[in-house]
């Protein structure tokens, strides 16, 4: 089984740099919250259906999760992608909690809470919409009568979708992670004949992956926040309170006496999600606050990063998305602050 691992997406990565290094309270903001909230649900949603999916056990499958693909003058987005010999199906992956109701004849998803109506796009057409997409991409790319199939998955067990008129067809098309499985064995039951050979199949999954083009939103200017908004220096990644001392080829916290090697990387990924692409060794110097002008050479380069321009003019540039640390981590002071209380 070929597949990719699920990467958060540039808004998640921003979002948790902001939740990092913001001064004071200023993280502790209405939209940065939201945002936060909202990118991190969809993310634990496709997570937990990534898990289910890891535990199936066949060589026959291509999966690859979060693509962003062009049909110009449109991108669309698809949250997983199961492709086989015989047909490729379409994840749309629901983090819904609660009970909803869905109108197959309306075709509207609702939700009541605390006596509001909430409505939902409807998942079913959303899905559809995605495989008009994407066959229209096969096609441009010379491939030809694949079949599509869509599901709809909702990622947690204990979410309700009432499907109020007991259409038939929306029990295969809306279904809980648990039975997907079942719901794959069933497509393949569908289709007699293979419309694919494997290398064929990996070819059209390694196409996919190469033509995938992450969404980078620009959330600073929505929020109007400016350098001296953040953090200077290197906060300790143990105590989170006070900044780090460059000594020794090692970071020092002189108030908990924390020692890390690696503190500075995740500062300098923060710096490329808030400020930009690229990071010269005098950038690099004045946000991690050290002395040695040829200490952020050697940081630097020891991570890795492309680089442009000789000396002077020499710039270090931002990974492509899957090469931020996806275990980041956000201090747990702030995060338990998050989950207690709302912002005004
Ligand atoms: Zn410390």
């Amino acid at each position: 089984m070929f597949e990719n691992y699920r990467k958060k997406s540039y808004d998640l990565l921003i979002y948790e740099a902001l939740l990092r290094q913001l001064k004071g309270d200023l993280w502790f903001n209405e939209k940065i919250i939201a945002g936060y909230k909202k990118e991190k649900a969809g993310y634990d949603g496709e997570s937990a259906v990534d898990y289910t999916i890891s535990t199936f056990r066949s060589n026959d499958f291509v999966i690859l999760r979060g693509l962003r693909l062009k049909n110009p003058p449109f991108y669309f987005q698809i949250d997983t992608l199961i492709l086989t010999k015989k047909f490729i199906c379409i994840l749309e992956i629901k983090n819904y909690k609660g009970i909803f109701s869905y109108d197959s004849k309306q075709h509207q998803l609702t939700q009541k809470v605390n006596g509001r109506i909430n409505s939902y796009k409807d998942p079913i057409l959303q899905a559809e919409a995605q495989k008009n997409h994407l066959k229209t991409w096969l096609v441009h790319r010379g491939f030809f009568n694949i079949p599509i199939e869509t599901l709809v998955v909702v990622a947690y067990p204990s979410t309700i979708v009432e499907n109020i008129h007991q259409d038939a067809s929306v029990y295969n098309k809306i279904i809980h992670t648990a039975s997907l499985q079942l719901q794959i064995e069933r497509l393949n039951n569908l289709y007699s004949k293979d419309s694919l050979t494997m290398p064929a199949v990996q070819e059209i999954g390694r196409q996919l992956q190469q033509a995938d083009e992450p969404l980078r939103t620009n959330i600073l200017q929505q929020l109007g926040l400016a350098e001296h908004h953040f953090i200077d220096g290197v906060l300790c990644t143990k105590c989170n309170k006070f900044p780090m001392k460059r000594l020794y080829k090692k970071w020092l916290c002189s108030e908990c006496k924390n020692t890390d090697t690696k503190a500075h990387e995740q500062v300098i990924y923060d710096y490329f999600l808030i400020h930009g692409d690229t990071i010269t060794n005098r950038q690099c110097q004045h946000i991690l606050k050290i002395k040695s002008p040829r200490t952020p050479h050697t940081l630097l380069t020891g991570m890795e990063l492309r680089q442009s321009g000789n000396n002077r003019t020499r710039k270090y540039h931002a990974p492509p998305s899957q090469g931020y640390p996806q275990k980041s981590y956000i201090p747990a002071n702030r995060l338990m602050r998050i989950q207690q209380e709302n912002p005004n």
